[in-house]
């Protein structure tokens, strides 16, 4: 395997740059998907499925009455985030960026694509799928839609994130629950506006607004146990008609929050609650409401032996294991795969003092392509043996 990588590695990298340098946002996925397909068939899979759930790709290698399945998972989008001004390989879409690294997990499969090349799979199906809309949370969902997706059914589904702020080449895994469920709420607040002199004869949403501002913070901790991990957090609140004048009183407010929870069921739990609280208060006030929900996202639910597996390969590697206690609080749309598959998901240490991810200065280690290669290399040598 290592002399597989030292003769391929200076190829990934350039492959990496090239994709940095395609950047595109959720669901304009196009020329990284095209590029991505380009590359895979080099690589002579069995099947390879473009437009997946988007502009998603699957490549398939080993055969077709295999014992078992595994599909590798990476995504296809960059952020709304621009690189730097000096950048070496910067993004070629301005005010686009790979800022999350995805460029650097898709390289990882590309890696794992040329091996299985010259490595076929003989008991098991290896299937590689470049996820598209995974910064919107609307990717994972549609992939599942997706007649190939159903038809091919991987039974185990692996997949990393890399993390800055944890040491380089460390592996951060952990059985169960490892990362949050999460929704965002809008409320609209509608009531009427007036000349400011007469506030009486409108009905401003401004009071309103500010309880609902309370009442959210405080709902998870008045709500659930110190043990229970369950956050509201204002993300913007605004009130408004038209332009802003010190002589009209608004007619209307909305106030937009995230909800986080380490379980889905809790998480469940916090929808109804926020809307009830939200309700109230709207009645109280005489304020009409409309409720919208967006970009919701799911726990992932680590499966325990693939935790195990990629435990064992990384302590063969050499690389340090890390093992939170609670799950992480962000969230990743790869959790909704777990209502169809077993599903592994862990950290990739980026470096503990790496930019973090969504931020201008980040971009991807491209050290760690040689650790992630080599945890899915290993991953499948495992299966296979
Ligand atoms: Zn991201
Ligand atoms: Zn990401």
């Amino acid at each position: 395997m290592d002399s597989f990588i030292d003769q391929h590695i200076s190829e990934l990298v350039s492959k990496r740059r090239r994709l940095h340098e395609l950047a595109e946002v959720s669901n304009k996925e196009k020329n990284t998907a095209e590029q991505v397909a380009a590359w895979l068939k080099e690589t002579d899979p069995e099947e390879l499925h473009t437009g997946i759930g988007g502009h998603g790709v699957i490549a398939v290698y080993g055969p077709d009455d295999a014992e078992g399945s595994i599909m590798f998972r990476a995504e296809l989008d960059a952020l709304p985030i621009a690189d730097p001004d000096d950048f070496e390989h910067a993004s070629e879409n301005p005010d686009v960026g790979h800022k999350c690294g995805h460029d650097g997990h898709m390289t990882h499969l590309l890696g794992l694509a040329v091996w299985l090349k010259e490595n076929t799979p003989k008991k098991t199906r290896v299937m590689l799928l470049f996820q598209p809309a995974e910064e919107s949370g609307e990717g994972a969902e549609r992939v599942l839609e997706d007649p190939v997706f159903k038809k091919l059914k991987p039974e185990r589904m692996v997949a990393l994130h890399n993390l800055p702020g944890y040491a380089k080449h460390s592996v951060i895994l952990k059985k169960g629950a490892f990362t949050s469920a999460s929704v965002g709420m809008m409320f609209h607040l509608e009531g009427e506006n007036s000349h400011a002199a007469h506030p009486e004869d409108g009905n401003s949403p401004a009071l309103a607004l500010a309880a609902l501002i309370n009442a959210l913070s405080a709902m998870a901790g008045n709500s659930f146990s110190e043990h229970t991990f369950a956050l509201v957090t204002i993300v913007h609140a605004r009130l408004s008609l038209g332009d802003v004048a010190f002589g009209t009183t608004p007619g209307k407010g909305v106030v937009m929050a995230t909800l986080r929870a380490a379980e889905t069921e809790v998480l469940e739990r916090m929808i109804p609650m926020a809307e009830k609280q939200v309700k109230g208060i709207c009645s109280a006030w005489d304020l009409g409401l409309k409720t919208e929900q967006t970009e919701y996202f799911q726990t992932t639910v680590n499966d325990d032996e693939l935790c195990d597996s990629i435990e064992q390969i990384a302590e063969e590697n050499g690389l340090e294991c890390i093992k939170p206690l609670y799950p992480f609080p962000w969230s990743e749309d790869f959790g909704r795969f777990s209502d169809v598959s077993r599903v592994m998901l862990f950290g990739l240490g980026a470096g503990k003092e790496h930019p973090q991810l969504h931020r201008q200065a980040y971009d991807y280690p491209d050290e760690l392509i040689v650790s992630g290669l080599k945890l899915f290399i290993g991953l499948v040598n495992q299966i296979e043996s």
